[in-house]
């Protein structure tokens, strides 16, 4: 126990040690590397309680001053850019060098775009002729925000809630998902270091049964930011009944990318290489239906699914394993039930099955290589549902038309790929298809300017710099008759 890395809950500004504890494993070994507070119920009021307090002072501060705090929190988490890095890899078992150019940059990046959005946020205004009246708005922080995230993208979607909350002058209670907590308690120092009044931001660790329901029923919470699985936001969406609260809802993916006859494949290529298996696939945008028009189909699966066996699995720590491990052995065991699932159905797997060469120390640790299924039929659960693994589907079709339908043909509508050089189709197409994001000749290109989200049961609500805040306050009409 003596190198085992121990956190706590940060509340009021002070780290709070609890009686009990949940093992986190380090997924490139599979060995427990730190133990997770099991929060419940008592830990959320009294984290509650402090943000509380904390909302009359924090709602009531000036916003250049909100803005002068955060910016100074951005400044100093980016020069902790390494350690950070280091500890997301650790926890969550993507590859170091994949933390430090994504995840730790763009949790900085949100902290001062939000900081800095928040100066320039604006209220409307009108004039009625005829009735000698004028309008304006006055906008509000809600209060109490509960955020509740997941582990694939640990800081950098914990930050994405974090920063329009307090930004908009809200205080916070959030609970990181309990199998990568560790970054968030690291950040909550940070905190503290730039003078981040106690209270504003509240961090309790712990499951999503006990900590995450405690945040969603509490009746002070009125407003809950969630990023998780579509299953876990129906339970939540029935738990916050009784309440009226406002819940924003980020949920899963299932998305294709619809890649035309006249697609540049030179650039085609490895951008698909990258959305379908980045992040070991573990991300609500990755790619997992890859539909090719028929003409372009045997090309693009040979070129594809050469550049995919060139992909190096391993561990973490070495820059060369452009795919780290997944996250747990249970999820491991789910998306390698997928596979099995294809063979059973009679279809190929392209590539996926050959031998990892693993070093020693990572042997128990949740690998699992690239893989590529294809002559897999529309109805297979690989088509249906989220894998959120390294697998992905290639089939090839024929007409636009089928292929929007087909596209479409999931509860899910996330994001979208489409390629082609033909700008009639690439609006045509993208008008068409039932996703909330579609990425024309590239993808994970983001303004975080533009609204971010899902439709059908991939979410609802959108974020982004008006978005969140439309979120995360109040907006009052003042109606004044001259
Ligand atoms: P999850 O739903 O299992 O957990 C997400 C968070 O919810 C965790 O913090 C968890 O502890 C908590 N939670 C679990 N049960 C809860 C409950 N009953 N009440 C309150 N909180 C509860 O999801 P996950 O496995 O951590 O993440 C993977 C999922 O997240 C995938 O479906 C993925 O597509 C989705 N995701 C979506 C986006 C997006 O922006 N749309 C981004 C990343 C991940």
């Amino acid at each position: 126990m003596s190198d085992m890395l121990v956190i706590e809950n940060f509340i009021n500004g002070e780290f709070v040690p609890t009686k009990s504890h949940i093992d986190s494993f380090d997924p490139s070994t599979g060995s427990v590397w730190a133990k997770i507070p099991d929060s419940d119920e008592t830990d959320i009021n009294k984290a509650v309680d402090a943000a509380k307090k904390a909302f009359q002072k924090w709602s009531s501060t000036p916003v250049q001053e909100r803005s002068r705090i955060m910016l100074k929190i951005a400044d100093r988490l980016e020069t902790q850019l390494q350690s950070f890095a280091e500890q997301e890899s650790h926890d969550q078992g993507k590859p170091i060098w994949l933390a430090k150019a994504v995840d730790i940059p763009r949790a900085v990046h949100n902290i001062r775009t939000f900081a800095t959005s928040i100066l320039h946020d604006t209220n409307k205004s009108s004039v009625m002729d005829g009735v000698d009246a004028f309008n304006y708005t006055i906008k509000h922080p809600v209060g109490v925000a509960g955020l509740i995230s997941p582990w694939n993208l640990p800081l950098y979607l914990l930050t994405f809630k974090l920063a329009p909350a307090i930004a908009a002058g809200n205080t916070v209670v959030a609970k990181p998902s309990e199998m990568t907590s560790v970054t968030a308690w690291m950040l909550a120092k940070i905190f503290n270091e730039c003078g981040l009044p106690p209270g504003v931001v509240n961090l309790v660790f712990g499951v999503g049964p006990k900590a995450g329901e405690a945040i969603v029923k509490h009746p002070d919470i009125p407003l809950v930011s969630f990023t998780g699985g579509t299953a876990t936001a129906k339970r939540l969406r029935a738990s916050a009944a009784p309440f009226c609260k406002k819940l924003s809802l980020e949920l899963g993916g299932k998305n294709p990318a619809v890649i035309f006859n006249d697609a540049d494949l030179d650039k085609c290529i490895p951008t698909t290489v990258r959305s379908s298996f980045i992040n070991q696939g573990e991300i609500c945008l990755c790619t997992s239906r890859i539909y090719v028009q028929r003409e372009l189909y045997p090309r693009f699966l040979e070129r594809f699914s050469e550049e995919t066996r060139k992909l190096v699995v391993g561990d973490p720590k070495d820059d060369k394993s452009i795919l780290g491990a997944l996250i747990s052995k249970e999820h491991l065991a789910k998306v390698k039930g997928y596979v099995e699932v294809a063979e059973k159905e009679g279809a190929t797997i392209l590539c996926g099955k050959e031998d990892m060469n693993l070093h020693n120390k990572n042997k128990q640790g949740y690998f699992m290589r690239p893989t590529i299924v294809t002559d897999v039929s529309d109805d297979s659960r690989l088509i249906k549902e989220e894998i959120f693994g390294p697998v992905t589907c290639v089939m090839p079709f024929d007409t636009e038309e089928e292929v929007i339908r087909r596209a479409n043909d999931v509860q899910y509508g996330l994001c979208a790929t489409v390629w082609t050089t033909n700008a009639s189709v690439l609006h045509r197409v993208s008008r068409a298809l039932q996703v909330g994001t579609v990425w024309a000749n590239c993808w994970l290109v983001r303004d975080l300017n533009m609204p971010f989200g899902g439709m059908k049961d991939s979410g609802i609500g959108r974020e982004g710099t008006t978005d969140s805040m439309e979120f995360f306050m109040e907006q009052k009409t003042v109606c004044v008759k001259l």
